[in-house]
């Protein structure tokens, strides 16, 4: 993790860029940033499972996710760092973003798969110039794949890179900033790598640390049923995360076996007093037309968090009078194929 203690001061903000790089002082980096305008994403109203809550809509970055915090804020790290060739493994979306910024930032990049990902992730890797590796199997072969390449190439991984996890804080930054930094009682968000998670707690971690803000949110992570390997070490009580069996699911993008981070990981879910959950498959499909509803298009992966949204107000995790933001990560148009795909298996079974 960065050791890096400035911090911004909310006075300075006004004139700084709508991106995240308004937070420059805990980022870390010294010279002009790769840089898409990625962050500023809005943080809306909406109801769902009769409740009202604050949805961020994090998935309009400029790649279509997230993760372009993370992959901004490392491609300027390599930039700086004069890296000229770089290699990821990912389920497709951080490839996607590290492509992306790779080829702002004129660094070669090799982005390993597997290749079951969805079509228009696979696409968009290609489509900003980078050599796509698909790999038989699972998440995993094609992080080991990757591993085994990277005695030769830089090994640029979301998952280990301390700068990618800087950007991540940018998201509890910005929610702060965005309530007028009164952070909200609870965030829920999908967990697979940890990164996210991992990101929001550290983030609200440092506001509290410089006075900024006076709460920590309760995190409420949220797994697939198919690969739950952090839910079930929180529920065990143990203090590290071992690889866990898993299934397909629709949430590819957090199918995750044994996540790197898991020390880390379950100090934040705990140190936020915050709880872990996991869905089905059929409870993420009809999330993701319950969002559609509320004219908010997003990856089945992305439906997770706000699918546990109404087991947590029933079984009184969530207090009606408490604050929820859910936290939405990729676009629909990633997996038009998948979503396709599954509204032809539904009207084979109707008709
Ligand atoms: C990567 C990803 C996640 C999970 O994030 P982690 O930081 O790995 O826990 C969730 N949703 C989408 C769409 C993703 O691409």
């Amino acid at each position: 993790m960065l050791r890096h203690d400035e911090m911004f001061s909310p006075a300075d903000l006004a004139s700084r860029p709508c991106s995240l790089w308004r937070y420059r002082e805990p980022l870390a980096i010294s010279g002009d940033p790769v840089t898409l305008g990625e962050g500023f994403t809005p943080l809306v109203d909406g109801e769902l499972a009769e409740r009202r809550v604050s949805l961020k809509l994090d998935f309009l970055c400029p790649s279509g996710s997230y993760k372009d915090r993370g992959g901004a804020v490392m491609l300027s790290k390599l930039k700086e760092w004069g890296v000229s060739e770089i290699l990821e493994d990912s389920s497709g979306n951080a490839g996607a973003s590290i492509a992306s910024y790779a080829a702002l930032a004129g660094i070669r990049a090799r982005i390993f798969i597997p290749s079951s990902t969805s079509a228009g992730k696979a696409a968009q890797i290609e489509m900003y110039g980078a050599h796509l590796e698909k790999i038989p199997g699972s998440r995993e072969d094609a992080a080991r794949a990757a591993w085994e390449a990277a005695g030769r190439i830089f090994y640029a991984s979301h998952n280990w890179s301390p700068y990618f996890l800087a950007g991540m804080k940018t998201a509890a930054y910005e929610i702060a900033e965005q309530r007028n930094w009164q952070p909200p009682d609870w965030v829920i968000t999908p967990a697979g790598g940890g990164g996210l998670l991992l990101g929001l707690y550290l983030g609200f971690a440092d506001l509290l640390r410089a006075g900024i803000t006076h709460s920590m949110p309760r995190l409420a992570a949220v797994q697939s049923e198919g690969c739950d390997p952090i839910y079930h070490a929180w529920a065990a009580g143990l203090d590290d995360i071992p690889a866990r069996a898993k299934r397909p699911t629709a949430a590819e993008g957090i199918s995750v076996a044994q996540p790197v981070r898991g020390k880390d990981i379950l100090q934040a879910i705990r140190g936020s007093n915050g709880v872990v959950r996991v869905v089905s498959d059929d409870t993420v499909w009809e999330t993701l037309e319950s969002l559609g509803r509320l004219g908010v298009y997003v990856e089945p992966t992305s439906a997770a968090a706000p699918g546990a949204l109404s087991r947590l107000v029933r079984d009184g995790v969530i207090a009606p009078h408490e604050d929820v933001v859910i936290f939405l990560t990729g676009s629909g148009l990633k997996a038009t194929d998948k979503i396709v795909e599954h509204a032809a298996v539904r009207h084979a079974v109707l008709a």
